[in-house]
């Protein structure tokens, strides 16, 4: 044995969701993109807001190109980090300083990088479901244990006693998705009172810290003026992982932070953890040519009304037919009850209409499917038969 066989496994095995955009770009050559309707993947489809293009087309014209695509310090240049505490400052009430900001690329380092700063061998961390698929892969890198938290089933809000239960002496971290992928649901104040309730009498009863990691890569992406609870505001010890793929439209880029929060018990050792965690892992100085975007757009956002529209297009088409989905208030992605109890089945036959949706076993829940609506409007719009007939072939069943 002469390589790791987990990550062969991994390896060998693509995530449900990359196997279903790549079978979609196959069967795209085969028929034609137009008879493919590809739901596949949450690669954002509005443009990034023009601040963002016009900066970097500032920064190409005006600096010194060694410095600008030079080395940053490992945990990012000192402006940038300090531009996001400033902007989290000021729109939580937060206090955070440049020396709480890690710059990152993207969520999935943010989070390989928290966990690993935090978890020691064999210790656990609770996710609720569903979840992102990958926490998985993340968690058990970084030796933690995978435990996972029941949805209330009715509106995808946190069961709280099951989560109470799901806490022991050997938690050491719980990881928070809001606005969630894949039900789209905003986790309210309220349930987020209650959790952080829970997790301050567990740190009590055991006398250890547990840190709350909020995933939160589509904090701006709400609907009908959502508001997203921040968590550092209800819970000290709280690390906040953060992107710009989906906020700013720039999956690509690789870019995003983590902000430890300067009111946890011990702050600094957290903080100097997490500089160790991205030195384990390789992820040191994000793309330092887009931390200088960042740090001239810090505030910039999409415009998210082409996915709001897509959302009420697609949920009010859907409920209509008779699906049931709850309403999604952010994020881009509809969580709809599969037509018969395997969801993997029902996937592949609405795969024989070139409906490309993805079965969520893997995020945690059976029976259920994600459609990414991160798509044209007129995508949508030519699919809306294929899935009205898709309802009509099970009806007749
Ligand atoms: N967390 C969630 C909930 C996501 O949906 C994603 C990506 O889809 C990530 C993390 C990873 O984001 P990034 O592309 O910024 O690494």
């Amino acid at each position: 044995m002469d390589i790791n066989q987990k990550a062969l496994a991994l390896g060998s095995k693509r995530s449900v969701i990359r196997e279903l955009f790549e079978y979609g770009n196959k069967r795209k050559a085969e028929v034609g993109a137009e008879n493919v309707f590809d739901f596949s993947i949450g690669n954002p489809s509005v443009e990034p807001p023009p601040v963002v293009t016009q900066a970097l087309k500032d920064l190409l014209n005006t600096e010194n190109p060694t410095s600008l695509h030079g080395y940053t310090s490992a945990q990012g240049d000192y402006g940038t980090r300090r531009a996001v505490a400033d902007s989290l400052n000021a729109r939580f009430g937060v206090g955070l300083t440049a020396d709480n900001i890690y710059m990152t690329c993207g969520a999935a380092a943010s989070l390989s990088i928290a966990l690993k700063a935090v978890l020691n061998a064999g210790e656990e961390c609770v996710t609720f479901a569903p979840f992102f698929t990958e926490y998985t892969v993340f968690i058990e890198n970084a030796g933690g244990k995978v435990v996972v938290a029941k949805p209330e089933e009715k509106n995808f809000q946190i069961d709280l006693r099951d989560f109470k239960s799901k806490i022991n002496a050997n938690t050491r971290a719980v990881i928070l998705n809001s606005p969630n992928n894949p039900s789209g649901v905003v986790y309210s104040a309220d349930t987020v009172r209650r959790v952080c309730e829970i997790l301050r009498d567990k740190e009590r009863e055991y006398g250890k810290i547990i840190y709350l990691i909020a995933d939160e890569p589509y904090r701006e992406l709400v609907y009908d003026g959502v508001e997203v609870p921040y968590l550092m505001n209800y819970y000290d010890d709280t690390m906040v992982c953060y992107s710009y793929s989906k906020t700013l439209s720039l999956p690509g880029e690789r870019i995003g932070y983590i902000a430890v929060n300067s009111a946890m018990k011990d702050s600094q050792g957290v903080y100097l953890a997490v500089c160790g965690a991205g030195r384990m892992l390789g992820y040191i100085c994000a793309p330092s040519l887009f931390q200088q975007v960042i740090k001239r757009c810090i505030d910039a956002k999409v415009n998210v009304k082409p996915y709001k529209e897509n959302r009420d297009l697609l949920y009010g088409a859907l409920t209509e037919y008779g699906y049931e989905c709850v309403k999604p208030d952010g994020a881009f992605y509809l969580f709809v009850k599969a037509l018969e109890k395997d969801a993997v089945k029902f996937s592949e036959r609405a795969m024989k209409k070139d409906l490309l949706i993805v079965p969520c076993d893997d995020f945690g829940v059976t029976g259920y499917v994600r459609i990414a609506y991160c798509v044209t409007a007129d995508q949508i719009k030519r699919a809306l038969p294929k899935f009205k007939e898709l309802m009509q072939e099970y009806k007749n069943n």
